[in-house]
């Protein structure tokens, strides 16, 4: 027999857990502080650095430990406004212009608000019908607009990383491969592919796979007679060809391989063909996008970041598979404890078609601002910004010893600036480092053909005519400036 616990000690925890649920008094009094914070942040958007040297950034957060004690508001949002929102990168502003810029549509975080508190699980759909059907609905018009038939599924992730390795894995349970011949699957691919499919090989166990870098054109684009020439020299010694990745929009330098062409020799070698489109994919919402992703459909699997091109915040991608069988040979599994869940042959699960089984219900971030502004200004917004790259690449251009990689297909552009006197290299590593200092826009480099290289990539939402303009000026005044001092 289970001795009955004392009724006075369950009451007494009661009023102390309950203290979870504020009145709705409280939760105005808390909420009124946050929006009003939010209210402040955006009403200074436009002034506010895109990076603030980050030095010790963010230690004041250390200092404030976890505790038993409650902590008024304002004192958390002194703490986030001085350790979170100041230091380092500001991923909000429209003069972030490095790597992939982000972005954080209002209308987001208003979904993301009700997804917490009504907090509908959107892993399986016995659970959350309406919540997995929502989901679903967005992949198939991904997947429409991408030129997938109909039938072809998918999963929101939480970004390309996860997207790419979801693909990586359906690509290596589709060839039927056994552990053993892994070591003899060879996977094509170039040197721009993004390091997340690297990552993504390992995790999938292919580690001992043999990685093809397919030469490139000037252009930093996969040469298709190379891919198709490695392929058929692979057979010939007995190696296995397992799949083929492709960019659409590499990260470095904005490329997009031919798709197309690419597709045609996979099928012809009947090869899984895997696009990593994060940065590039919804490009496609416009005209010239559309013709620049041509053949993007004729792949098996394609990676798109609603976090990068739907601007949203982050923490939403996407992966779209065509054969939604691949995708749940690879993902579904049951247990036990779930066999009340009863199947939909109308709505797969997302839990069936990734890692994820509990996880954020990211569709409502996504589809209310899809709903509430409509696509016409999504499409006119990644217009704008490949505009912007060509007026950028266009007006640099005209400046003296800037040096311009080849005009943007999409929206980054690869730049250098050839000094006077000195080593080239360090002279733009200066310019980075002048143009962080500064910060009111914030630029990144790499390294292409073993040159050190400025980019520039417009995808924030809020980078306007003026950023572009703004950004021309400081890079002008920042190679006068360093030039006196060499
Ligand atoms: C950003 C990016 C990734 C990685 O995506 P995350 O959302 O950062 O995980 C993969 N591939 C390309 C081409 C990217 O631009």
């Amino acid at each position: 027999m289970t001795p009955i616990p004392d009724i006075r000690e369950i009451r007494g925890l009661e009023k102390v857990s309950r203290l979870l649920e504020p009145g709705a008094d409280t939760r105005k009094g808390v909420r009124d502080r946050v929006l009003a914070y939010t209210e402040e942040f955006l009403g200074k958007i436009g002034e506010i650095r895109a990076f603030v040297f980050p030095h010790d950034g963010g230690v004041g957060i250390l200092n404030d430990p976890i505790g038993e004690d409650p902590v008024p508001i304002d004192r958390l949002l002194e703490l986030v406004r001085d350790n979170i929102d100041l230091p380092g990168l500001n991923p909000a502003s429209g003069g972030h212009l490095a790597y992939i810029p982000g972005g954080g549509l209002y209308n987001s975080s208003l979904g993301d608000y009700m997804a917490a508190i009504m907090n509908r699980y959107a892993g399986a759909y016995f659970g959350g019908p309406g919540a997995v059907r929502l989901e679903n609905m967005l992949l198939d018009w991904m997947n429409g607009i991408v030129g997938y038939p109909a039938g072809s599924s998918g999963n929101l992730t939480s970004g390309g990383s996860i997207s790419n390795l979801i693909g990586v894995v359906a690509a290596r349970d589709a060839s039927g491969l056994k552990a053993a011949e892994y070591s003899r699957a060879v996977i094509y691919l170039t040197e721009q592919a993004h390091h997340s499919v690297h990552k993504a090989i390992r995790i999938a166990g292919l580690g001992e796979a043999i990685l093809r870098n397919i030469p490139m054109d000037a252009r930093f684009r996969m040469s298709v007679p190379a891919l198709g020439a490695a392929i058929d020299q692979d057979k010939r010694e007995g190696l296995i060809p397992l799949m083929i990745i492709a960019a659409a929009g590499s990260t470095d330098a904005g490329a997009v391989d031919p798709l197309h062409d690419i597709g045609e020799i996979a099928r012809r070698n009947s090869l899984w063909y895997h696009i990593d489109a994060a940065y590039g994919g919804f490009f496609v919402l416009t005209d010239e996008g559309k013709k620049i992703l041509r053949g993007i459909e004729t792949s098996d699997s394609l990676v798109v970041d609603p976090h990068k091109g739907l601007f949203l915040p982050y923490g939403t991608g996407a992966v779209l598979v065509k054969d939604t069988a691949r995708l749940l040979e690879s993902f579904h599994y049951t247990a036990n404890y779930m066999q009340d869940l009863i199947p939909d042959s109308t709505a797969h699960s997302p839990a069936d078609l990734s890692p994820e089984l509990t996880k954020h219900f990211r569709g409502l971030r996504l589809w209310l601002p899809l709903k509430l502004h409509g696509l016409a200004p999504f499409r006119a917004g990644l217009a704008e910004k490949m505009l912007l790259a060509r007026y950028f690449h266009g007006r640099l251009g005209e400046v003296p010893g800037f040096e311009m990689g080849p005009e943007p297909e999409l929206s980054v552009v690869t730049y250098r600036y050839i000094p006077r006197r000195g080593d080239p290299d360090r002279f733009n590593e200066q310019i980075v480092r002048e143009t962080q200092k500064d910060g009111r826009v914030f630029l990144s480099s790499t390294i292409l053909n073993g040159r050190y290289t400025l980019r520039l990539a417009a995808l924030a939402f809020r980078t306007h005519l003026d950023t572009i303009d703004l950004a021309l000026d400081i890079l002008k005044h920042t190679v006068k400036k360093l030039e006196r001092s060499v």
